[in-house]
């Protein structure tokens, strides 16, 4: 079996500067960049993507499972998004507490009502997992969560395999190098897209590129904008407010944005509350859910990314009804869940509030919030426990079981931060992109990876919350 043995590397202290420096000139030199806080909108200025120096041995056969189950997920996902019974009851005590959900809810059911609103369904995933270690050592797959909005990085972690190899020969690791794995997500998120747009036939329609208000991250959308171009299809980049002021439907719903016909919308924006930062934010979201343009994610299918929705998945017999006659995936699924605990009202729930408060360093308390920060531990975990346990407050959390990955040694490159050792954890993510026209699903596919690793101190949060760095499997 391949070995990773970096102890004598990391230590070497002359040559980590040597490397530390040539890694960021050769991210810079690819086009592993992003903005600075300070110039968030302006490409005058940019900096590396947050990396780190070395990749991260992820053992081969968790790293193949991963991949595999991903069509699995896509089709999971899909499914659900088209079962408006299940995401109602799924939803119900939710969206009583949570106003974020609920609206996102209401537009849903508005769609639902209206029967509808465009056959072409595109979806570009992010299945994240930890590994987890056992009593005996070993480890095991588990999710952390499918980000069904906005997944981001699979524009920059197209390149990042090319530097750790540099770095690894580098440092005399020829036969470590050829361990990294190559992967272009980008490529398939670009084809996903492309897929869709020809599907809604019109060679004039755009890719509306719905983004955020400050746009750090742009470079890892560009990759994705530069494939589309490639294929003479136009892009357009537009956040809510202009779509507010610019947008509109015609009698037969096509969307036009500053005069432009959409084929399709992609969301890389619209998933947080301070998203929506007005009530025209709002009316736009709604009027490009009921447009004839390709939506990804569509409002149901957002929904069936948010916590409570993996909660209910997770509950014993729930994936059968969406995988009948289909053992053998539903255990191939059910093998990558983590406990979660519902906290409705009711025995079951008061059941979970119990556990957590009794050994709350095993568990961690989730919000319906994406983007990192959200979720609580330890004493945050038993304080806002015990203030909403008693009302149906508690209702818009759900408790899952701490994964608790194994650490190893690493130095985390980052702008204006000192170049020392860390104790780091990695999250492996999985891209899944899936097209679907009425009822015949036309592309399925896993579309690459993304590791990122953060330093142990750190129990939340991504690469955009300044937490997370960019990584790359080394495959042991
Ligand atoms: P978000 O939608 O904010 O990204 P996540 O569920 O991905 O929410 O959680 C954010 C981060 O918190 C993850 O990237 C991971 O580092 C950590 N985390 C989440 N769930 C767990 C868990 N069950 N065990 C350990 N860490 C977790
Ligand atoms: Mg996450």
């Amino acid at each position: 079996m391949a070995q990773w043995r970096p102890d004598e590397l990391m230590t070497d202290t002359a040559l980590i500067k040597q490397l530390a420096d040539v890694a960021k000139d050769e991210a810079l030199r690819q086009g592993i960049v992003m903005r600075t806080k300070e110039n968030p909108n302006s490409s005058e200025l940019v900096t590396y993507a947050p990396f780190t120096l070395f990749p991260s041995p992820v053992p081969k056969a968790a790293f193949l499972q991963a991949l595999a189950v991903q069509t699995h997920y896509n089709t999971l996902v899909d499914r659900v998004s088209q079962d408006a019974d299940f995401l109602q009851k799924a939803l119900s005590s939710t969206i009583k507490v949570d106003d974020f959900t609920a609206r996102l809810f209401k537009i849903h059911q508005q769609i639902q009502k209206e029967g509808g609103s465009q056959s072409i369904v595109l979806g570009l995933n992010r299945s994240d997992y930890m590994l987890d270690q056992n009593e005996n050592k070993t480890s095991s797959l588990k999710q952390i969560e499918i980000n069904t909005i906005a997944a981001s990085f699979g524009g920059l972690s197209s390149l990042t395999p090319g530097v750790h190899r540099l770095i690894l020969r580098m440092a005399g690791r020829l036969e470590e190098s050829r361990l990294i794995p190559d992967n272009n997500p980008a490529a398939g998120l670009a084809r996903a897209i492309a897929k869709a747009w020809e599907l809604y036939g019109s060679e004039r329609a755009a890719v509306l590129f719905l983004v955020e208000e400050v746009q750090t991250n742009i470079f890892d959308q560009r990759f994705i904008e530069s494939e589309l171009w490639k294929r003479d299809i136009p892009t357009l980049r537009k956040r809510f407010g202009d779509v507010a002021k610019t947008g509109s439907l015609d009698q037969d719903k096509r969307l036009f944005v500053d005069g432009t016909e959409v084929a399709v919308v992609y969301f890389r924006n619209g998933y947080m509350p301070q998203n929506y930062i007005s009530e025209q934010c709002w009316d736009a979201r709604l009027m490009m859910e009921r447009s004839l343009a390709a939506k990804c994610p569509d409002i149901h299918t957002h929904l069936v990314g948010t916590k409570k929705v993996q909660q209910v998945l997770a509950k014993p017999g729930v994936l059968e009804r969406f995988f009948p006659d289909q053992t053998q995936v539903v255990e191939q699924l059910r093998a990558t869940f983590a406990g979660l605990y519902t906290l409705d009202m009711g025995p079951d729930g008061d059941q979970s509030v119990a556990m957590a408060l009794a050994d709350p360093d095993r568990f961690v308390l989730k919000p319906q919030r994406e983007g990192g920060g959200n979720n609580l531990y330890g004493s945050e975990l038993i304080q806002v426990l015990n203030r909403v346990k008693g009302s149906s407050e508690r209702t818009a959390y759900v408790l899952m079981d701490k994964i608790v990955p194994p650490s190893v040694q690493n130095y985390l490159l980052r702008r204006d931060a000192p170049l020392e050792i860390s104790s780091c954890v990695s999250e492996l993510g999985v891209f899944g992109v899936y097209v679907r026209r009425g009822t015949e699903t036309l592309m399925n596919e896993c579309a690459g990876h993304l590791l990122r690793t953060k330093s142990s101190e750190h129990s939340d949060g991504g690469v955009a919350a300044g937490v997370a760095t960019l990584d790359n499997p080394l495959l042991v």
